[in-house]
């Protein structure tokens, strides 16, 4: 594979960007690979600057449910351009997108938009405490919420790929406001939330784990997490910047059955543009400024870029079967995978998935929670990275990571993928 442009780019680039790149993970260090530069995306495909083409199953970490560039999405877009870029004043397809997902988002009355994930999850707290009066925020151990400093304990995706315990930078006396449990363990998570001396506003959940790789909520833990918290008066945020959308267009409150008090929101529905969302009860919401007390506030918020496209990929999601037809072609998809890593790596792989969101772990398993994620042999899984590429599959640059099925990937094309996976596995086995 010819990678002359990307090198060149990336030398650049790290004269100028550190590491390289904007976000820590897409240095690929933890495959033991360069980046490659990337030129165009269209459906299912990917082109770096050097015409190497590849099967797309990062999807961007998770926003392109519909593949790149899908003609509904760049026709809004390209019709909300001609009118202008960012206004700092309120505009009607902030009221549009703000409509689909409150409709679709059972648990959500009122939303907030905001610019990216960690915006979202960073206001969610704010608000959680704002409205309690209380400091200590719960998280489980491995699930990521973004960069803000309350988040970065235990935290999943590049920290646990750049193996950091935290940030530094981060004060103590902020980290001191946050608890790490482990997921999936509800005695744990009973005792914490039961110890009254904790002052505790809220507790912060990915509702299917995508951060630490896929690990989905054991049967029955959150509705455990629901009952205590109900009982105790604490704020429940499900973190659904990677499952809402993905798992059901109500997101993993809908496919579970379990609504929280607030929901944090990002990547799909932004369309690929940048977005984040925090929405909940009328009450909890009412507490945000203007209306409340709980500042928070963005120059580029509601930009109508981002607003129109995340409504004309919230239309597509919304047609009849949309999320039916993902589940089968997922559930295809992981079945093959699990034949051939029963053939060639018995008992030494553990495939987590919850519809269109996957991992295959190298590691016999079972996987449930963050320690037993770090059993996965991350060595392995670079040389698996380093042989998919190779042969034009473009896969997550960690372990502890998300594998997306797309509407715009094709049968033909999910059944290539699983002969180049087992040209892998086979190389993997010797
Ligand atoms: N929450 C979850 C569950 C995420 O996966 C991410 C990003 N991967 C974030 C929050 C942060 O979102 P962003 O990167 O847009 O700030």
């Amino acid at each position: 594979m010819k990678t002359d442009q990307s090198q060149s780019l990336f030398a650049r680039a790290q004269q100028l960007i550190p590491g390289g790149v904007n976000s820590p993970v897409r240095a690929c260090k933890s495959v033991g690979c360069d980046p490659l530069f990337v030129k165009k995306a269209a459906g299912s495909k990917i082109q770096d600057v050097d015409g190497n083409e590849f099967l797309d199953f990062v999807c961007s970490w998770g926003p392109m449910i519909l593949g790149h560039n899908h003609p509904a999405v760049v026709e809004a877009i390209e019709k909300t351009l001609r009118d202008g870029t960012s206004f700092g004043a309120p505009c009607p397809l902030e009221v549009e997108l703000a409509e689909l997902v409150i409709n679709a988002l059972p648990s959500v009355e009122k939303v907030r938009f905001v610019s990216s994930g960690t915006e979202a999850t960073m206001s969610a707290i704010r608000l959680a405490r704002g409205y309690t009066g209380r400091n200590v925020v719960v998280k489980f151990d491995g699930c990521y919420h973004g960069h803000a400093d309350s988040f970065l304990v235990k935290a999943g995706s590049g920290v646990i790929t750049l193996g950091i315990p935290g940030s530094p930078g981060v004060p103590a006396d902020i980290v001191k406001n946050t608890i790490s449990i482990p997921y999936n363990n509800p005695e744990i998570l009973e005792k914490t939330l039961r110890d009254t001396k904790l002052d505790i506003a809220c507790v912060i959940i990915e509702p299917v784990a995508g951060n630490m790789g896929v690990v989905a909520p054991n049967p029955g833990f959150l509705q455990t997490l629901r009952t205590l918290t109900t009982e105790l008066g604490i704020v429940l945020i499900f973190d659904e910047v990677i499952t809402g959308l993905r798992l059901a267009l109500g997101g993993a409150q809908e496919y579970y059955g379990v609504m929280p008090d607030l929901t944090c929101l990002g990547k799909i529905i932004g369309g690929g543009l940048p977005v984040g969302a925090y929405g909940g009860t009328r009450e909890l919401m009412d507490t945000i400024s203007p209306v409340g007390p709980v500042y928070q506030a963005g120059t580029l918020s509601g930009n109508p870029l981002a607003m129109a496209a995340g409504a004309a990929t919230m239309r597509q999601l919304a047609q009849p079967g949309f999320y039916a037809a993902l589940e089968e072609k997922s559930a295809r998809f992981a079945q093959g995978m699990t034949m051939l890593a029963e053939k060639y790596l018995p008992g030494q792989t553990t495939l987590n998935r919850v519809g269109s969101m996957m991992t295959a772990f190298f590691t016999s398993g079972p996987v449930v929670d963050f320690d037993s994620a770090m059993q996965a042999d991350t060595a392995r899984y670079g040389q698996h990275f380093r042989q998919m590429q190779e042969q034009g599959i473009w896969l997550a640059p960690s372990q502890f990571e998300a594998l997306f099925i797309s509407a715009a990937q094709s049968e033909g094309e999910l059944a290539t993928a699983l002969e180049k996976t087992e040209c892998s596995f086979k190389k993997l086995a010797k």
